[in-house]
């Protein structure tokens, strides 16, 4: 019998796999983090970073969040900015600071968060990183797993597939991103766009014909602005959408946000990319292989965030491996894993798929930003609902809806 290379191959080196690679690092197992890229490299995505990064940071310990804030180039972002169907604008200034760190929320393009993190991994003597490595296929013995890459074979007892929503290794585990748990995004980075709130806020604009998604403009470094939009992939079949098209559309001709873009200049074609959404429980623990990040459909039904949880479910899955090994019967320990990522973002993903459902009455949302422009104290309960995912739950009392139509 042959011994595995590898204790742990981790596949992809986005936030999910580099965070596992991290959480690995001490734990005296040999661990390799492979990618097909060669970093830095870009990743279609709305750059925004929210508090469960934040989390996930302090999560691996102060000398990252140090490196995090010398890390450029960010900006940090103090809120969001929700326009509604009928364009009133709701701004909610967020308070919650993680410690050691200076704002709410920081967009960070992709292309440099991601080689952060990399960076990170690559330079700890332990973690072997390999580059413009492709995973083509995947075979599962008793004793090992066998990757066959663009680079030669690779032996590991355990995988952690991290390699995004387009994993060949939850194909290989017969998980497929099934409608209506799928969206799709397009993204386009600009310069010169004007109107951009001050203090820096994210905004979301949620236009009737984006429904059930919205148009996001965030501000970046430099004059730079990431502008996309995103929709559930059924609605865009059933309709017979061209995203791209209905972006453009937008972009130029929509009265409320085409003055803002008069002056500016597209610095790319707009480029899309799937995202698997959270709405749908799936079993994540097959044999020695464990799903994460986008390859596990981390991706928040609601918002489209999806960075902090796939570093949660990077940590989780490097977690589970070291308390397995340490168990009479790894395999069997193995399978906590899918109970504790979805204890820690269960709940949070089933809210937000009622709200994502929610968007269907229109209405309802105006009635929100309206109420919440009248009520000082309802602002704040929207406030602390986005800031704390255990307050979010409210969203699934019927109560809340009684105060949203309550006249005053
Ligand atoms: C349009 C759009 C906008 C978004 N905006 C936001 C946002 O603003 N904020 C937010 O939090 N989330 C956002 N998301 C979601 C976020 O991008 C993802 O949830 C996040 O990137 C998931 O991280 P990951 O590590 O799982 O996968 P990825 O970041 O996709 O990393 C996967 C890695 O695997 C590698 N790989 C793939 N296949 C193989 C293979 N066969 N062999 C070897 N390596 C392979 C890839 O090269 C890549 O480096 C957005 C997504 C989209 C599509």
């Amino acid at each position: 019998m042959s011994h595995p290379q590898f204790d742990v191959v981790i596949v992809g080196a986005g936030p999910a796999g580099s965070t596992a690679a991290l959480h690995l690092q001490n734990s005296g197992l040999r661990v390799c983090l492979m990618d097909k890229a060669t970093f830095p490299r870009d990743k279609i995505c709305g750059d925004a970073l929210s508090g469960t990064v934040g989390y996930e940071l302090h999560k691996l310990g102060p000398q990252v969040m140090q490196a995090f804030m010398q890390a450029e180039p960010k900006i940090a972002t103090s809120g969001i900015r929700f326009v509604s169907p009928n364009l009133h604008t709701l701004d909610i200034i967020l308070r919650k600071v993680r410690p050691g760190l200076s704002a709410p929320g920081y967009l960070f393009p992709r292309i440099h968060f991601d080689q952060f993190l990399f960076n990170l991994a690559s330079n700890h003597p332990h973690i072997q990183t390999i580059s413009q490595c492709t995973v083509q296929s995947i075979n599962t013995s008793k004793q090992h797993v066998t990757l066959q890459t663009s680079q030669g074979h690779f032996s590991s007892r355990f995988i952690i597939a991290a390699d995004g929503a387009q994993s060949i290794i939850a194909r290989h585990c017969g998980i497929q991103h099934q409608h209506p748990h799928l969206s799709a995004g397009v993204r386009q980075y600009f310069t010169g766009v004007t109107g951009l709130p001050s203090p820096t806020l994210i905004e979301l604009h949620f236009l009737p014909e984006t429904l059930p998604g919205y148009v996001w403009i965030f501000p970046l470094p430099n004059g730079l602005a990431n502008v996309g939009m995103g929709m559930r992939s059924d609605v865009v079949i059933q309709k017979k959408i061209s995203l791209r098209h209905l972006f453009q559309h937008i972009i130029h001709h929509h009265p409320h946000l085409s003055p803002r873009f008069k002056y500016a200049s597209a610095l790319e074609p707009p480029r899309g990319f799937p995202l698997p959404l959270g709405s749908l429980r799936r079993p994540l623990v097959h044999g020695p292989i464990l799903l994460t990040g986008d390859a596990a459909a981390c991706i928040d039904p609601f918002t489209g965030e999806g960075i902090g949880y796939a570093m949660t479910s990077g940590r989780i899955a490097a977690q589970s491996i070291i308390h397995a090994l340490h168990s009479p019967n790894p395999m069997l320990h193995l399978h906590a894993y899918n109970h504790l990522l979805h204890q820690a973002i269960g709940s949070e993903m089933k809210t937000s798929y009622r709200l994502q459902q929610l968007l269907q009455y229109p209405r309802l949302f105006d009635r929100v930003v309206q109420k919440a422009n009248r009520s000082p104290a309802f602002k704040d309960l929207l406030r602390q609902m986005i800031e704390e995912p255990a307050n979010k739950s409210q969203w699934l009392n019927p109560l809340l809806y009684l105060r949203i139509l309550w006249p005053f």
